[in-house]
């Protein structure tokens, strides 16, 4: 069904063009050579991120995203798999995150600072902080953002033994371990009375919105209304000249533009700047459809850092764990001077004294 959609492309490139991976992936070219054809496949669709740029943008309404990740179900199943990407599955599978690292790492970040736990405590919103949390780097921004949540007199528990939420393996075409991975997770949420749920990341948020069907909150969410509320006060400014770098899983999937925005926009002295490419037109990280763990020779992030360049910022404000790892590998690889920061850390620079 969604192949024959294919047939309406009047080739008009505009996927291409705005394409993320644009050098990685010819997507107009693949769609004339497999019009009218009854498969649609070449292993160039393993570089797309899923960022949904081409199909939000297309004139003709074709799901071409979607069509991407039947693509890569399809390939999946008959064995056609990277490297790098059958790691990654085997790593979600064993451990329960996709970086192949045991789950004393991922719950490291919460030692010394004496959270409630949800499989022993009572709470009123689960924290979830996402596989990225591996990471020093996003290990950091987790600590940051469960310390402002406190001052915000969140009542929040965090899972000791947090699985992953599946958002990637979906994307990636791995249909069966995404629903292995949700049942395994309905499960704990039901054993914990989980009703609310913050997520750090927005593939998190993603999943457990659309294909969860939970109440869910994106941490920008909840820090706007500590904000707004008074509930989180500033105390020291924040020189610089910032711009925000919208992610996909929040932006372009769930609407979320504004939010992270307002929150930057409180900060004392920040100057809120855009790149030309911005919201709905914002290119990915790179990172989505198990791309973290892939190494392409054109990354998207390289380009993206060169837009926040041309715009003179000292910062370019994330909220996705993802981004942050992207954006400033980017940064240190270009030499460049600019920051990468998540909205919260920025806050928490701003409320704490360091
Ligand atoms: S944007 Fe749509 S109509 Fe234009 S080339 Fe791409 S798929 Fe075809
Ligand atoms: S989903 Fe994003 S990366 Fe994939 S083909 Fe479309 S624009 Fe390119």
């Amino acid at each position: 069904m969604l192949l024959n959609s294919l047939n309406v492309c009047m080739q008009c490139g505009i996927c291409s063009s705005a394409c993320s991976v644009r050098f990685e992936l010819n997507i107009r070219k693949l769609i004339a050579e497999f019009m009218g054809k009854k498969s649609f496949w070449n292993s160039q669709l393993w570089n797309c991120t899923s960022c949904r740029i081409c199909q939000d943008r297309c004139p003709r309404n074709i799901k071409l995203a979607e069509l991407i990740i039947e693509a890569k179900k399809n390939a999946i199943e008959s064995g056609k798999v990277p490297d790098e990407i059958r790691k990654l599955l085997e790593s979600t599978y064993k451990f329960g995150n996709p970086f192949g690292v045991g789950k004393h790492v991922k719950k490291k970040w919460m030692d010394d600072l004496n959270l409630k736990i949800a499989e022993r405590d009572s709470f009123e919103y689960l924290f979830f902080v996402g596989c990225g949390v591996v990471s020093e780097r996003v290990a950091e921004v987790a600590r940051k953002t469960a310390e402002l949540l406190k001052i915000a007199e969140v009542d929040f528990a965090v899972l000791e033994n947090e699985d992953c939420c599946g958002n990637d393996v979906l994307s990636i075409g791995e249909e069966g371990l995404f629903e292995l991975l949700k049942e395994k997770n309905r499960k704990i949420f039901e054993e914990h009375n989980v009703k609310k749920i913050i997520t750090l990341s927005p593939h998190c948020y993603n999943a457990f919105k659309n294909y969860y069907g939970l109440e869910v909150y994106h941490t920008s969410q909840i820090l706007l209304k500590a904000i707004k509320k008074a509930k989180i006060k500033f105390k020291n400014v924040f020189d610089a000249k910032v711009t925000y770098h919208d992610p996909c899983y929040l932006g372009r999937y769930n609407g979320i533009y504004e939010e992270p925005r307002e929150v930057l926009k409180a900060v004392p002295n920040l100057k809120l700047v855009e790149m030309p490419r911005s919201r709905d037109l914002a290119i990915c990280c790179g990172g989505g459809a198990g791309n973290i763990v892939r190494e392409l020779k054109n990354r998207p992030s390289n380009f993206r850092i060169n837009e926040a360049a041309i715009v003179g910022v000292d910062v370019v404000a994330v909220s996705c764990p993802f981004c942050l790892m992207m954006l400033e590998d980017a940064a240190k690889l270009n030499k460049s001077k600019i920051q990468i920061k998540d909205v919260a850390e920025i806050i928490y620079d701003s409320v704490f004294d360091s």
